[in-house]
């Protein structure tokens, strides 16, 4: 195919329209930055609530593991967070509250799905679920990670009578009072749920596949005191976010690309002495101690999860689940583990990113096509013959244990810069060129190899092969690339 549309001479523009989809986080961050930048946008949201996965996560427990202050938009620091890290209720209300003060919430359309994009005549032609389009010259995907849930294939499901749902689709009619809990998977999600449930429920059975390595981590309440002081005294809130975000950096983020790292093998050290210390039978201890390295799958934080699965009222069932029966789940052992609720805290497909939407490039080439081998994208935002299109926290972005709002706001910089050139007049249609994304996507490829999510787990960071897909160099090179766009790298038309 061709590309049939003929460029319009460039000069600069005043004129230039963006469409945000979805009113997540990074969303309700790009309707803000562009504000900001003096730039007309349109937002559309499927849902009737902004949010995003803090809007559809409400399962017992939920809390940010990603410590408050670093967890907030760098420009709307909140001296009221309650924890240092805080319950997922709390983090939806802050959203809503930045969208309103900042007057992004009026902007958002409510319940209108995109279902397809398509750059025709230079500009980015949206289709909506109620029929109705909408043209930009800009697409901006806030369409986040952990979306679409997995749910896992196991057989019978549908005969179970109990109420069955997946943790991103809570049931809130259901009480867990005196019930036998069932709780598949033991990622970050069911860690929380199992120490929110276990003093409510009857019994808890927790189907573990695969052990993880837990970090020890408190969960102190802000006091009184410390919220005035951080209301009198903004600058200190700064000062924690920076520390915070410091730590987080040095002490993680920049060094999950080198498996040999010394930091790695201490945080390695503390989950396994977290292991030996809290649990006191050797032979639950055993069933709990992963066969891989620390940090391998994405490190769960947690300071109470030890105590819980050591109740009287809790059980953890490592034998294969078979099936599932009207009463309850069969493992392979042949024992029927007799259930009145089953929770599936199984995860999410990873590998959707803007789809089930349509998105056709330059020459109606589809987004699922150039996709085929799997998702990924040129500095973790752009794609070839894409023009004028980012994603936001997209593939190969650093996803790992990590604040993804600071990943986001990194990300809009390199937006803004990239789209100077067209408000400049450089151009009007900007993508990286295919020769830079083979040469980003070999080195990412050869990086991700020495990383820590490489060394023997299996988990949602490693794509159909097997390679690890986040971001593999340090974050301060996150930080520096998404500072200075190479102009060289893009194809300008
Ligand atoms: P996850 O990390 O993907 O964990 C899914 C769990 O379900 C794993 O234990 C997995 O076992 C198990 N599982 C999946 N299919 C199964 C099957 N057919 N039979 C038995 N077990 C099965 O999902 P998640 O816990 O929802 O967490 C996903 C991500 O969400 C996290 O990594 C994190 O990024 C984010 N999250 C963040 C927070 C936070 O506090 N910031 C909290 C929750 C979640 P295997 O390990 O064997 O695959």
């Amino acid at each position: 195919m061709t590309d049939t549309h003929t460029t319009p001479p460039k000069s600069a523009r005043s004129d230039l329209r963006f469409i945000i989809i979805g009113a997540g986080m990074s969303g309700i961050l790009s309707a803000i930055k562009l504000r900001e930048a003096g730039l007309d946008f349109a937002i559309y949201e499927k849902a009737d609530r902004l949010g995003g996965t803090w809007r559809e996560n409400t399962y017992a427990g939920i809390t940010c593991d990603v410590p408050s202050h670093f967890y907030s938009f760098s420009f709307a620091l909140n001296p009221d967070w309650s924890r240092q890290f805080s319950p997922g209720a709390e983090i939806q209300t802050y959203f809503e509250d930045v969208a309103q003060r900042y007057k992004i919430a009026e902007e958002i359309q409510f319940g209108k799905e995109v279902t397809g994009a398509a750059f025709e005549n230079g500009r980015w032609q949206i289709e909506l679920s109620d029929g109705s389009t909408d043209v930009g010259d800009f697409l901006i995907a806030a369409t986040g990670v952990l979306h679409h849930p997995a749910y896992p294939a196991i057989e019978g499901l549908d005969e179970f009578e109990g109420p069955t749902f997946h943790s991103a689709r809570w049931h809130h009619d259901v009480s867990l009072a005196g019930k036998r809990v069932g709780l598949i998977g033991t990622g970050s999600t069911a860690i929380q749920i199992t120490s929110a449930v276990i003093d409510e429920v009857q019994g808890l059975s927790v189907f573990q596949r695969t052990a993880q390595w837990i970090m020890p981590v408190p969960n102190a309440d802000f006091s009184n005191e410390e919220r005035a002081e951080f209301r009198r005294n903004p600058e200190s809130m700064q000062t924690l976010r920076d520390q915070v975000n410091r730590s987080f950096t040095d002490g993680f983020a920049n060094v999950l690309g080198d498996a040999e790292s010394p930091i790695i093998r201490a945080i390695h050290d503390a989950c396994e002495a977290n292991l030996e210390n809290s649990v006191k039978d050797p032979e639950l201890r055993e069933k709990l101690r992963p066969n891989y390295r620390a940090a391998c799958k994405r490190l769960i934080m947690s300071g109470d999860f030890y105590d819980a699965i050591q109740r009287p009222n809790a059980s953890l069932v490592t034998e294969r689940i078979e099936r599932a029966e009207k009463s309850g789940l069969r493992t392979q052992d042949g024992t029927l583990h007799e259930l009145d609720v089953l929770i599936l805290a199984t995860g999410f497909r990873v590998d959707q990113f803007v789809r089930p939407m349509q998105v056709r490039g330059r020459s109606g080439v589809l987004l699922d096509e150039a996709w085929r081998q799997g998702p990924f994208a040129y500095m973790s935002m752009m794609v070839p013959e894409f023009p004028n299109f980012f994603m936001l926290n997209g593939p190969n972005s650093p996803v790992g244990n990590f604040s993804l709002i600071e990943v986001a706001e990194l990300q809009f910089e390199y937006v803004l810069r990239v789209v100077d050139q067209v408000r400049s007049g450089t151009c009007r249609e900007i993508s990286p060129s295919r020769e830079a994304m083979e040469r980003f996507d070999a080195e990412r490829r050869k990086a991700a190899e020495t990383t820590i999510w490489n060394t023997g787990c299996n988990s949602w960071y490693l794509d159909a092969e097997g390679l690890p897909t986040a971001w593999p160099f340090t974050f301060d090179r996150f930080r520096e690339e998404m500072g200075r766009p190479c102009l060289e790298d893009h194809d300008l038309r």
